[in-house]
């Protein structure tokens, strides 16, 4: 397997010399927290696979639906056709999304989600005659996805910078150096100059994953959503990373008590068991697109809402409702606060923080070039956890469901990783 891949395979964000040094995991099954591989070695996955399996691997009931929806009808495309799979998670989703949220595009991952999100706010400002606004407001550190669209918004260079120029213009704050309030006068005295131009301003809520989980308080949302309001404006809530109770609620945005006007959500959103997003809107959203110029959202592919990922969708919901497991997150984040508060101390670390089921370290250098954090991720894995640092923080962000004692363990090897790796 190890040389197939080495000869045929181009990962991800993997250079072709790491590729061709580094030895890839041969993973073979899930079980719940843990990943196995081909020597029967297992590993605590602590990063739930790119945030994304946040019920743990293979999940014994979304097995079941998968086979049950599979003997049933597996795709049908979406062009006057439509499933009671997708109808009732549509209005599942307009239940559990914060209210007002009512209307559901499907999509396939959550690039796509927050593509569709900007190409609908494109569109949306050109009916009825209206001047076609071509910025969007996107926060210093932003990561919202690597479609081109998505990576448009992203503010770190590695991401965006060699495929300038892009499709818009971004309106960027400055970083929270001087403090949040700063930053959203920014976006405000933006907004104020140019109120024809800006199509919408883009959020990662509560906490920008990518960029090495940064975190705001609830306040930059509940101002971002009064300004917007006030400017007529989109305020555009990426939810990819934060939905599905990664910070305690079921979508952070229900923290700060705001709707936005179009959400993006993915990874959770199937728990990782199938490639599937969505992006909902408001009434009013999706109301301004009759009668315009441009009435039919000019977005559509292959997979809009196959009938497996929307069986898996469904069943995740009844998990999320059967199994209380948004509520399972504040017990565990106190786990995490009281271990990070002792990694804090640790001589090396430079800062730590956390909010639900998330907790960071900064080392050494800080940033996207550092080694300490790749050294944490070796030590790790011959403990037998599975971490991914962003460059010099190491996190942890295991599945909401890991037991009390997966996580005291993966928490034990995350302290000691860093201990090994400083030294
Ligand atoms: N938005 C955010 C906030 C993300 O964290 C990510 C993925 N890490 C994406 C969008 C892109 O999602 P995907 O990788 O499923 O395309």
């Amino acid at each position: 397997v190890i040389a197939l891949e080495r000869r045929h395979v181009w990962p991800p964000y993997t250079s072709s010399e790491k590729h061709e040094q580094q030895e890839p995991l041969v993973i073979v099954r899930g079980e719940g927290a843990w990943i196995v591989d081909a020597n029967e070695r297992r590993y605590l996955d602590g990063v739930s696979s790119w945030w994304t399996c946040t019920l743990g691997h293979d999940p014994p009931r979304l097995r079941r639906v998968l086979r049950e929806q599979a003997e049933q009808l597996i795709h049908v495309a979406a062009g006057g056709i439509t499933h009671a799979p997708i109808a009732l998670l549509a209005k599942e989703l307009a239940e559990v999304a914060p209210s007002g949220l009512t209307r559901t595009h499907f999509s396939d991952d959550g690039s796509t989600s927050v593509e569709v999100a900007i190409k609908i706010a494109f569109q949306h400002w050109q009916q009825n005659g209206r001047p076609k606004r071509h910025r969007f407001v996107a926060l210093a550190g932003a990561y919202h996805g690597d479609t081109i669209g998505a990576a448009s918004l992203a503010a770190l260079e590695e991401f965006s910078g060699v495929f300038g120029p892009l499709l818009f213009d971004i309106v960027r704050p400055p970083p929270p150096d001087e403090g949040w309030d700063a930053v959203i006068d920014h976006v405000e005295r933006e907004l104020r100059a140019r109120p024809d131009e800006i199509a919408g301003v883009v959020v990662e809520p509560l906490i920008q994953g990518a960029a090495g989980m940064r975190m705001h308080p609830p306040e930059v949302l509940q101002r971002l959503r009064a300004i917007t309001r006030e400017i007529d404006t989109f305020l555009i809530a990426d939810e990819v990373f934060t939905g599905y109770g990664r910070t305690g609620h079921m979508f952070a945005c229900q923290r700060a008590g705001i709707t936005p006007d179009l959400m993006c959500i993915a990874k959770g959103f199937t728990a990782g068991i199938l490639p599937m997003a969505a992006t909902m809107a408001t009434d009013r959203v999706y109301d301004g697109f009759r009668g315009g110029p441009s009435r039919a959202l000019m977005h559509g592919h292959t997979f809009c809402g196959h009938p497996l990922g929307a069986a898996i969708a469904r069943e995740v919901l009844a998990i999320y409702r059967d199994e209380k497991i948004v509520e399972g997150v504040a017990p565990r984040a106190a786990t995490i606060a009281r271990r990070f508060a002792k990694i804090a101390e640790i001589p090396g670390v430079r800062r730590v923080r956390h909010l639900g089921t998330i907790g960071a370290a900064d080392l050494g250098e800080g940033g996207y070039s550092g080694a300490m954090g790749h050294r944490v991720y070796e030590e790790a894995l011959r403990r037998g956890a599975y971490l991914r640092p962003l460059g010099d923080t190491v996190y942890v962000a295991p599945p909401l469901n890991v037991t009390f004692e997966e996580l005291e363990l993966l928490l034990d090897i995350l302290e000691e990783s860093i201990r090994a790796a400083i030294a």
